[in-house]
């Protein structure tokens, strides 16, 4: 039975694939996705008929990947990080469920920005955290709003997947304005910008002043929670070790 990949890509180029994405695009006819992703795994798929595109172009992707399923070919779409986390595999989903096809999807998992971010920050995940998608396309602002405002009474710690966009920048400053009524303004907050790409960097400020740094859509902003602190260059979130044992 033709098989339908989901990839994710994982945040940068080849070293961050896992074997299983290799193995399945390795065995894909077709390799479909937004071009800057196609373009860091450009290397291992020469050869491939590739149909690359827009990042707006999801859900003709998804319906063109899908009738190169039924007509039995093997299809990839690769999207970065994980395909299941605000990634491509969302829509593929939600069009075979509407439709009730019947075909064999597989998502292949990828390394998230959480995890990828995270390991230049230090251990900000390192107690209960939560992701919020500032984008506002297909959630109503309202919703992201209450939704800030629960991460922030939970004491959550929260990394902020798509913080703005070239029109949308003021949301931002509202989740920073919410985060200000639960925490002190010198909480560690963690900037990172193309994880495992070229011009990666790593900053961390603080509540107070992180808006004064460079954030786009190539972004993942992480705030700590009330008990996270800096040590050198780390973001630390205790699991509070210190209470119980001798470290
Ligand atoms: N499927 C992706 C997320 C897509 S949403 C994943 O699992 O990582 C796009 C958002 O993810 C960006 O706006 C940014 O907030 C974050 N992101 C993805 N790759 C990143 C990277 N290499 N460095 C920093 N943030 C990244």
């Amino acid at each position: 039975m033709p098989k339908l990949y989901l990839i994710g890509t994982g945040p940068g180029d080849y070293n961050e694939l896992t074997g299983n994405a290799v193995d399945c695009l390795n065995d894909s006819d077709i390799i479909m996705g937004y071009s800057k992703y196609i373009e860091l795994i450009s290397n291992i798929i020469k050869g491939k008929e590739v149909e690359s595109g827009s990042v707006t172009d999801e859900i003709e992707r998804a319906n063109t990947a899908i009738s190169h399923v039924l007509s039995g070919k093997n299809v990839s779409i690769v999207s970065s990080g994980d395909s299941a986390i605000y990634g491509m595999a969302g829509i593929v989903f939600e069009i075979i469920a509407k439709h009730e096809y019947d075909i064999d999807v597989k998502i292949i998992p990828g390394i998230t920005a959480i995890s990828s971010a995270g390991s230049l920050l230090g251990v900000p995940f390192m107690n209960d955290f939560c992701s919020i998608s500032l984008s506002d396309k297909l959630t109503p602002e309202d919703i992201i709003l209450k939704r800030i405002n629960a991460a922030g009474s939970g004491d959550f710690v929260v990394a902020l997947y798509n913080p703005v966009s070239i029109k949308r920048t003021e949301l931002i400053k509202k989740a920073r304005e919410i985060m200000l009524k639960y925490r002190e303004g010198n909480t560690p907050v963690g900037i990172v910008r193309n994880a495992y790409r070229e011009s990666e960097s790593a900053i961390i400020s603080t509540l107070d002043d992180f808006l004064n740094y460079n954030i786009d859509m190539f972004t993942l902003v992480v705030i700590g929670n009330s008990s996270t602190y800096t040590y050198q260059k780390y973001m630390i979130t205790p699991r509070n070790y210190d209470n119980k044992y001798n470290i």
